[in-house]
């Protein structure tokens, strides 16, 4: 990233909410379910899945966690009545992790279930380090319990991964494999760009020769061309790849002309902001998208 891009990134959170919100409108399906559900079936018009996530892991109350769950209650729903190719994607801290474990464990099981009664598939999402062990655990505890539609996410920055995978191996997880978002300490995890990417392609094969279900979530070209050498001659049912709503939306459709099926990660809820704001954080682009978005504010438009 450009020194100039940088430091609109450190200025981001001063930057007023309605300017984030304008830019990273593309992020998110908006603030309702009926947003998501409108951009859902749009992307299945287009060959294209779903993985519906309702924004909310900041929460510091029990009830705020009830609340969330209920929102994935009436998410499943609407995937049920609407026919929808989707299922959805949580966040263990959404469910009260760090608030109270066991309404997060209890709060789980019971979306797992529903889902179970409506045929649609669960993702735990992976969140930070400090999570990453509780995660593992509910999910064994899950499988254990007979639950099989329910897959993680594993991040290729961390150096426990590949550990992970041999772990996890004999239950032939659906696994998410992603880079990781989470900015975490040098002893546990991998600081380089190369370094992360090379991991990532050793932690893909770990999971292909495991016989796992693999979504391969990246935007990185170089990761896209290694993982679609690996998948090649496949089967549908062993991999798809994945990206976030708004992210090389082009590249999406072109990975589904060529015949591989595709998932974006669908976003909506009224916590919006934190959400846009990572998301932000991360695009090489965000100085111009930011400072044309203030320029067009501060410059008034001309009649014509
Ligand atoms: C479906 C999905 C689910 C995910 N789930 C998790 C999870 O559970 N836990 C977790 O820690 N992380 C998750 N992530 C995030 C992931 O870990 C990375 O942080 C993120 O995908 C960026 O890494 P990248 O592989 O796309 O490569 P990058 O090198 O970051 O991006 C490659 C290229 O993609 C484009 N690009 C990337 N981001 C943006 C953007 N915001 N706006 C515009 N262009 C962009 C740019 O052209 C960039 O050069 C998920 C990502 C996806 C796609």
């Amino acid at each position: 990233m450009r020194v100039f891009d940088r430091a609109v990134v450190r200025v981001l959170p001063a930057v007023p909410r309605s300017i984030v919100r304008r830019v990273a409108g593309r992020y998110i399906a908006g603030s309702t379910l009926d947003d998501a559900r409108r951009v859902v079936s749009e992307l299945n018009a287009g060959g294209i899945r779903a993985t519906v996530d309702v924004l909310g892991e900041e929460i510091s109350r029990p009830d705020e966690a009830q609340a969330i769950a209920r929102a994935y209650h009436e998410a499943l729903a609407a995937i049920e009545t609407d026919g929808l190719d989707a299922n959805v994607s949580i966040k263990l801290t959404g469910f009260g992790l760090k608030v109270d474990a066991a309404l997060c464990r209890r709060l789980v099981r019971e979306l797992v279930s529903d889902a179970a009664a409506k045929g649609i598939f669960v993702r735990i999402d992976m969140e930070d380090s400090s999570t990453t062990d509780d995660t593992l655990d509910l999910y064994r505890a899950l499988r254990d319990e007979g639950h099989e539609g329910v897959g993680i996410v594993l991040q290729a920055a961390l150096k426990r991964t590949q550990g992970d995978i041999d772990a996890l191996a004999p239950l032939r997880p659906s696994v998410r494999i992603c880079k990781g978002i989470y900015l975490e300490p040098a002893s546990i995890a991998f600081q380089g760009f190369d370094e992360v990417r090379r991991n990532f392609v050793v932690c893909l094969d770990a999971l292909l020769e495991a016989g796992c279900r693999v979504g391969i979530a990246t935007h990185d070209e170089w990761l896209i061309e290694q993982a679609l050498e690996r998948v090649s001659g496949l089967d549908e049912s062993r991999y798809e790849m994945q990206m976030l709503l708004g992210v090389r939306a082009a590249r999406g459709r072109e990975l589904v002309a060529a015949g591989h099926p595709l998932r974006v990660y669908v976003p909506y809820g009224e916590q919006w902001y934190e959400y846009s704001l990572r998301r932000l954080q991360e695009n090489p682009k965000v100085a111009g998208y930011v400072a044309s978005d203030l320029l067009r504010r501060i410059v008034p438009r001309r009649s014509a």
